[in-house]
């Protein structure tokens, strides 16, 4: 059984109203041995969607490791975080990662150039096909610019806000591009994550989808962590005994969990 998940969101998030406190007792309640704390931070997010998506990360640090030592006999509470890397952040994402004691770092694609593809401006005048084309360059450019991360988030989050979401999606129609990005991965050392939101969002997959997650274990790709990116109790562990039984049918013998930056490999 995955006891262990490894992207959730409190209220350092600007999406989550949820307190570490609470998401920590569920996460007691439902039998898990860790869990890891990933808020966002999206530096430079463009303020006509918002802005926001940053936090104090002592503050953060300081509030995590309290309840670290609360909660020690019970759950080992990790911190971690999701960065929305663009290529002209990496100073700043690297002075971020130098300056904090992350235990787990995902990297993850929210914006394609300036705007989100959850916007629905952002599947006007252009094809589908050409939206999410887009959205795997940017995570292409991402991966080529960064080491500053350990996993890379939700590989197809896009397909969620496609006008037919997953219907016309496959491996097979974005095989270059994808490729690409799990070569550069592979060759880097840094691993995928299997994000159990895509059931939420009634993609029948997790991100990214089974056919996506048989070419990353082709090309070689080992490391996968589980995680629900719950932004409320009671979305933790979503899904995850389904993400165990797929990931067993692909082949999959492991599942990997961080800390202090580290890999430790869990048989599945
Ligand atoms: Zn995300
Ligand atoms: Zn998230």
């Amino acid at each position: 059984m995955i006891l262990s998940d490894y992207h959730m969101h409190t209220s350092f998030s600007d999406d989550s109203e949820a307190t570490m406190a609470s998401m920590i007792k569920r996460s007691i309640e439902l039998g898990f041995h860790t869990i890891c704390f990933t808020d966002h931070m999206d530096l430079d997010f463009p303020i006509e969607f918002g802005g926001g998506f940053i936090f104090n990360t002592d503050i953060y640090s300081r509030h995590v490791e309290r309840l670290r030592e609360k909660y020690a006999d019970q759950i080992t509470v990790l911190c971690g975080v999701e960065y929305g890397l663009r290529p002209y952040l990496k100073e700043q994402f690297h002075t971020l990662t130098k300056k904090n004691n992350f235990d787990f770092i995902i990297g993850s694609s929210h914006l394609v150039g300036n705007i989100d593809p959850y916007q629905k401006e952002y599947w006007e005048g252009i094809t589908e096909e050409d939206g999410i084309t887009k959205y795997l360059e940017a995570i292409y450019a991402n991966v080529q610019a960064y080491d500053d991360f350990d996993v890379y988030g939700h590989i197809d989050y896009a397909v969620r806000y496609a006008p037919n979401q997953n219907k016309n999606y496959s491996y097979a129609k974005y095989a270059d591009i994808i490729d690409a990005i799990f070569t550069t991965l592979i060759q880097k050392g840094k691993g995928i994550e299997v994000n159990t939101a895509g059931y939420k969002y009634g993609l029948g997959h997790p991100h990214p989808q089974t056919d996506i997650l048989k070419r990353y274990k082709e090309l070689g790709g080992e490391i996968i962590t589980i995680g629900s990116d719950a932004h409320k109790p009671e979305h933790i562990g979503y899904e995850f005994a389904k993400v165990e039984e797929l990931l067993r049918s692909i082949g999959f013998e492991y599942y990997t969990i961080f800390e202090k930056r580290k890999a430790e490999f869990i048989a599945l």
